[in-house]
């Protein structure tokens, strides 16, 4: 449903991405892993219109979407979870949720559901996103996103900086959200998680693809290869 081919991306004159070939199935759980710097935050903003790309270089749903407005992308069903969380501190946990419902499109989600999903979100509900750990963060920021109702959510570095048992709190919503029909990719930099709650796995290393696998064949040994180069 989401597929990218040649793609290449450049800030300026600096290419970032060298030709990615990339697809994702409906209902797949895809994870890109690889190093700092190895392009995984640009290969999603190609996706979701923050990086320019040729128009037919991203194709969703059979149709070229690079390049377009980001907006107009989310419009289409493609769902963004940023690295970093990026909640409006001035706003309660409610309006940072109702905040992805500006570009709502028709589906299951809506702010019931996602309490259901994330409980503790609904007790926090009036107090503002800032005051929260930042597991609970990241749960708002992933509940924003499904407010608009997205067919494909794509997620950056959600276990940025948290605990080890809060990214498997995190990352047990994601059979939830499959069983509902979301297609989800998830941009990682633990291996063992990427591999834990994926189907496929593509690793990127300088911008290229060096490995592209079911997640459950792999070895580390390839994946450290992919990874480093070594
Ligand atoms: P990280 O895990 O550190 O976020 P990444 O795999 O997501 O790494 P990118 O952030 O996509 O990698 O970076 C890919 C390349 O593009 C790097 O060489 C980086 O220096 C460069 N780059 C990223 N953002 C910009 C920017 N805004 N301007 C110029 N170069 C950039």
């Amino acid at each position: 449903m989401l597929a990218t081919q040649g793609l290449q991306a450049f800030y300026g004159d600096a290419q970032a991405l060298f030709g990615i070939d990339f697809t994702l199935a409906p209902g797949e759980v895809v994870a890109v892993i690889g190093a700092n710097g190895a392009g995984k935050s640009t290969f999603l903003k190609c996706l979701t219109g923050l990086v320019k790309a040729p128009r037919d270089a991203v194709r969703f749903r059979g149709e070229g979407i690079g390049g377009l407005p980001p907006g107009e992308i989310v419009r289409r069903g493609v769902g963004m979870v940023p690295e970093g969380r990026r909640l409006f501190p001035s706003l309660s946990v409610e309006e940072n949720l109702l905040v992805g419902a500006s570009a709502r499109r028709p589906g299951p989600w809506n702010l019931r559901r996602i309490y259901q999903l994330f409980p503790v979100l609904q007790e926090k509900r009036r107090n503002p996103g800032t005051a929260l750990s930042g597991g609970q963060q990241q749960m708002v920021a992933i509940g924003r996103a499904l407010m608009a109702n997205p067919e494909v959510l794509l997620c950056d570095e959600l276990s940025l900086g948290l605990a080890p048992i809060v990214i498997q709190e995190i990352y047990r919503a994601l059979p939830r959200l499959t069983q509902e029909g979301m297609t989800v990719v998830i941009v990682e930099q633990d291996v063992q998680t990427a591999q834990r709650v994926s189907q496929r796995l593509y690793c990127f290393q300088e911008g290229r693809v060096s490995l592209a696998a079911a997640s459950t064949q792999v070895t580390r040994e390839q994946v450290s290869r992919a990874y480093f180069g070594v």
